[in-house]
């Protein structure tokens, strides 16, 4: 295992090798597949609003590289590449050696000085382990922002005396706060027996787009019969992505855990959730494990059952339909990236759409690019998340479509943010269309 050895990157590297499409290789011999051929660069989200070689999967893997072999000392330009980068696979998704530059980037922020030492991260993580106050403080924190504290708080500019500027930005994004949790509403829905499906509640879902999971129930329901509340812990993202990889090992464990009680009873019934971010990552759960073998097949065996509640509404399962409802409806598709690039989900909604909706279904130009939403990329990184976003909303813009379907929360926020500020399209998760349309 090889170090960084410059003044920003000083530490043992993290995980202890990648699961690539290429075979187990470790991070220096991941990022050397790198050609520097560039046929990546016009997909990445950040190269196209920046046009910058060190805003493209190419910098970026080079960068690594060279940070890695002892070689890169522009630490600031170094963090700058690493920081700026959604994590969005846009760029392994069309590079014929499929390097995984999202999971070299993030092995990259790990090794950032600071990097899992946010004081936010550590109050999430902490209330997190305590639901019950968990729920209070985020209640508490909704009902300030709904009385427009918040907004408050922005003109007399604590978010920046606080050492927080993004969230002067980021807060306006908060659209939606349910006064009730999703768990709290489903959480009698633990006992049914001869189960199909056992529904995994992400935090998006569970916390802000409600409605999101009680659709997602409700065609459940419809299409597969019973099913169960996993009465699931984070699916450990939040950890993955900006704080530290033994959190998100501890959350992985527990989920695992309470997958393999409902499992003991239901061999056949599959895990389901409705944000393709966490659904992507749960399918990834084993690359944490590598060091632990018993726990790596364990690993395997829950990722192998995770379903992206897109990939289980299928054709045939949309008999009879709601034709008031969609009637001269003109309706179009984000791809949401950790969909259609991590989990190769390309055409699901479009085949379950198309018959149904015919004309009215109308392609968007570059419909799996990033929407700049990313998970917290739109508080970290509020100029590029508005640029890429502005992008985005042209491209909505051009379909004139009236729905606009996404199949992740972050997608929910964001596009749902710049429907209020540009062009105007009702943002809806797929599986809420789907279950309108169903009668
Ligand atoms: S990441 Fe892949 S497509 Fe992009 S420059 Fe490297 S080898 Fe080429
Ligand atoms: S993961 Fe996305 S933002 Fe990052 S380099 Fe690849 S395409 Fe660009």
């Amino acid at each position: 295992m090889r170090n960084y050895r410059n003044e920003l990157y000083t530490h043992n590297l993290h995980l202890k090798e990648l699961i690539t499409k290429n075979g187990v290789k470790d991070i220096y011999d991941a990022v050397s597949q790198c050609t520097r051929c560039g046929y990546c660069l016009e997909n990445c989200p950040t190269y196209l609003v920046g046009k910058k070689e060190t805003l493209s999967p190419r910098g970026r893997n080079q960068i690594v590289r060279m940070l890695i072999e002892g070689k890169y000392t522009d630490v600031n330009t170094a963090k700058y590449t690493i920081d700026t980068c959604l994590l969005c696979g846009a760029c392994t998704d069309v590079c014929y050696g499929k390097v995984q530059t999202e999971d070299i980037v993030l092995e990259a922020r790990r090794e950032e000085q600071g990097h899992n030492n946010s004081l936010i991260y550590k109050i999430i993580i902490y209330l997190k382990g305590e639901k019950k106050l968990f729920d209070i403080c985020l209640k508490f924190l909704f009902f300030l922002h709904r009385i427009k504290l918040s907004y408050l708080a922005d003109k007399l500019g604590l978010f920046y005396l606080l050492g927080y500027p993004s969230l002067s930005k980021g807060y306006k994004k908060l659209i939606k706060t349910p006064k009730k949790f999703l768990h709290t509403e489903i959480k009698h829905l633990t006992d049914e027996t001869d189960i199909k499906w056992i529904y995994f509640a992400t935090c998006g879902t569970d916390y802000l787009f409600t409605n999101v999971g009680r659709s997602s129930i409700n065609v459940l329901k419809k299409i597969y019969g019973n099913g169960v509340f996993m009465n699931n812990e984070c699916c450990g993202l939040i950890s993955y992505n900006y704080g530290s990889l033994d959190d998100a090992r501890k959350l992985a464990t527990k989920n695992i855990e309470l997958y393999e009680k409902i499992k003991a009873a239901n061999p056949d019934a599959f895990i389901v959730g409705d944000c393709s971010s966490c659904i992507a990552f749960m399918k990834t759960y084993p690359q944490m494990f590598m060091d632990d073998e018993n726990m790596y097949k364990r690993a395997v065996d829950f990722s192998s059952n995770v379903r992206d509640i897109i990939e289980v509404v299928k054709p045939e399962h949309i008999k009879n339909i709601n034709f008031d409802y969609i009637k001269d409806k003109k309706v179009t598709i984000h791809h949401s990236c950790k969909a259609y690039n991590n989990q190769d989900l390309k055409t699901n909604e479009d085949d379950v759409l198309k018959p149904v909706l015919k004309e009215n279904l109308i392609e968007m130009n570059e419909s799996n690019l990033c929407c700049g939403g990313a998970g917290a990329y739109a508080f970290s990184e509020p100029e590029f998340s508005a640029a890429i976003l502005s992008r985005k909303m042209t491209n909505i813009s051009i379909t004139q479509a009236d729905i606009t379907l996404v199949s992740a929360t972050s997608c929910l926020m964001q596009i749902g943010y710049g429907s209020k500020t540009s062009y105007h399209t009702e943002v809806m998760h797929y599986i809420e269309f789907i279950d309108r349309i169903m009668v």
